[in-house]
């Protein structure tokens, strides 16, 4: 039977990361629709089905090519996510001893300590130089 199932599966997509991010999305939509009982719920429940069949699809596909490239994109967009969450972390986390800006040349985020007066922040990427109360 496993040996049926590993034949089966050869040349088809499998599990992948954007799959498995597809089914946690599912299983909470399943979770709310199951929370919710009017219209709204049985519009999670509705999407949750969706999200499962594209799974099963995805899972099943035989466009690799194509398929390698969604999950790609996803990664690169995870990626984005969590660094993104791990900045904001940081910059709450010293938020005491900390002010943050943002460069109005390139947009980088610079981070002053506190408590200085009025002071001329140079930014470490571009050179550009701007004041600002820390
Ligand atoms: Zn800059």
């Amino acid at each position: 039977m496993r040996d049926r199932i590993a034949r089966f599966m050869i040349g088809r997509n499998g599990q992948d990361q954007l799959n498995i991010f597809l089914l946690v999305a599912a299983l909470v939509l399943m979770v709310l629709g199951a929370i919710f009982r009017t219209s709204i719920g049985s519009f999670f429940s509705g999407v949750a089905l969706a999200l499962l069949l594209l799974t099963w699809f995805r899972m099943l596909s035989r466009n690799l090519l194509r398929r390698r490239a969604e999950n790609e994109r996803f990664l690169r967009w995870q990626y984005k996510v969590t660094g993104k969450l791990r900045s904001l972390k940081t910059r709450w986390d010293q938020r005491r001893d900390y002010r943050f800006f943002t460069c109005p040349a390139c947009r980088t985020t610079l981070r002053v300590p506190r408590g200085r007066g009025k002071i001329r922040i140079v930014c470490r990427k571009c050179g550009s130089s701007f004041t600002r109360k820390s």
